[in-house]
């Protein structure tokens, strides 16, 4: 045997594995065998016809082995850039509006409630049970400005195991609404206070992240701030970026020293390799350059933008820039708080684009799909720890039945699995997600006793 220290192995897989490498968008292993230790780190991959030696070499009977069934395949789970957990409440209406009237008249006074913890975790509960069902292994969540609603949702969020950044709202100016905001040193100090707690709970696999909402609601002050107190601590940040015209221009006035909507957060140490920014519609070739520079992310929120008519990403010229780009639901402005969603809401904006411009090099869905595991690991900064089924990373996945009794799909004989993978894209949603694991851990279908 080999190094006695090596963590045991606590289950193996055989079957069909899909996912994305840094080379091809899609690999598809047949008959492959993968291994989860007891970390939930997979410990090996290899053919099925290695199965004694492997069994040998990692030390487990080949008659523990689950055996996947023909029409099950198992991918890596989906990565969920963007979403608002608190605009979940609200989720499937309100879409009438642009971008800063939408917050104004329905974001605003709903997230103002978040101070009800009561509230707070009801939906809280929701959006987490309702994001796992449907894959989402891992989300990076905006919560409000209320900095215990916030600790709630970590706590929400390990209590369900999924993997998830969460981030208190800064935001010390709103004129419109004006019981929800911040002053200046409140943001300051409940910020510093979010990220201690819940540093201090130890949760293995939810983390804080520095969320200035985006520049229209807070002072420079507030942005320099927290562009510091994310560089002391080594933490990530999100925002939003260049997602509708009028905020652009607005930008532009409040900020009149900053060469673009990018310089501004450059300008408050707020764009950093650790950094993922919502939308980007509107941001010129020189400003992904910045991105690049920075080792700074995109989150393509699709169904976001056509909900609100904020504009479309040019996703293939962002990729020909070498940023880093995940999808994203954001939910609310997004409607749907499945990944599959917004797989397919960036299919058809790139199709949109095409039919603007027929030179447009249409993404395809491999492409697609690889944006919403590997390519969100990469957003997030988390590749080195998930993303797709390379050992030593954490075991998220999904185990796929495109046949489920009584689900969406319908086949009509027996296809190859690139065919399976397509169809689930297109037509699957959670009656097709027979389990999701994250870090090795089987979160759905859920185990822990629900309080509803
Ligand atoms: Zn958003």
């Amino acid at each position: 045997m080999e190094n006695s220290n090596r963590p045991k192995i606590a289950n193996v897989y055989r079957g069909t594995f899909i996912h994305s490498t840094q080379k091809t968008a899609l690999q598809i292993l047949e008959d492959e065998l993968l291994g989860v230790d007891t970390d939930g780190k997979i410990a090996f991959t290899g053919r099925g016809t290695e199965l004694v030696r492997l069994s040998q070499t990692f030390g487990f009977s080949p008659t523990e082995v689950i055996q996947l069934a023909k029409h099950e395949f198992f991918m890596p789970g989906l990565v969920d850039t963007h979403i608002h957990a608190c605009q979940y409440s609200y989720a499937g209406t309100a879409l009438d509006m642009p971008l800063l009237q939408w917050l104004n008249t329905y974001t605003f006074p709903v997230e103002s409630h978040f101070k009800d913890l009561q509230f707070a975790h009801k939906v809280y509960s929701q959006v987490v049970k309702r994001t796992l069902r449907n894959g989402t292994t891992t989300a990076c969540y905006f919560a409000t400005i209320h900095t215990d609603a916030s600790l709630l949702l970590g706590k929400i969020a390990n209590d369900f195991g999924q993997r998830a950044f969460v981030g208190k709202v800064c935001m010390d100016r709103n004129d419109s609404v004006k019981h929800y905001k911040e002053t200046n040193q409140e943001s300051q100090e409940e910020t510093c206070r979010f990220i201690a707690e819940l540093l201090n709970k130890k949760y293995p696999l939810v983390r804080p992240v520095v969320t200035p909402r985006f520049a229209l609601s807070c002072t420079g002050a507030l942005l320099g701030q927290l562009g510091a107190i994310a560089k002391n601590n080594n933490l990530h940040i999100q925002s939003h970026i260049s997602e509708n015209v009028e905020e652009v221009n607005l930008v532009k006035k409040m900020f009149p020293d900053s060469e673009s909507y990018t310089d501004v957060y450059l300008k408050h140490n707020l764009l950093t390799d650790k950094t993922v920014m919502a939308h980007g519609c509107y941001l010129s070739d020189e400003e992904l350059v910045l991105f690049r520079e920075t080792g700074a992310s995109l989150a393509h929120c699709p169904n976001s933008n056509i909900s609100l008519c904020s504009g479309m990403l040019n996703v293939r010229n962002v990729l020909n820039h070498k940023v880093k780009l995940g999808l994203g639901t954001d939910v609310a402005g997004g409607y749907s708080a499945s990944m599959l969603d917004a797989v397919r809401r960036a299919l058809d904006t790139s199709k949109i684009l095409t039919i603007q411009n027929p030179e447009y090099k249409t993404l395809s869905f491999e492409e697609v799909f690889r944006l919403a595991t590997l390519g969100g690991s990469q957003a997030l900064s988390l590749d080195d720890q998930t993303g797709n089924f390379e050992v030593g990373k954490d075991f998220d996945a999904l185990r796929v039945n495109v046949a489920a009794p009584g689900g969406p799909i319908d086949l009509v004989q027996c296809e190859e699995p690139k065919i399976i993978l397509e169809k689930f894209l297109n037509l699957g949603d959670d009656r097709n997600i027979a389990e999701v694991f994250v870090a090795g851990k089987k979160v759905v279908p859920f185990t822990e006793p629900t309080t509803e």
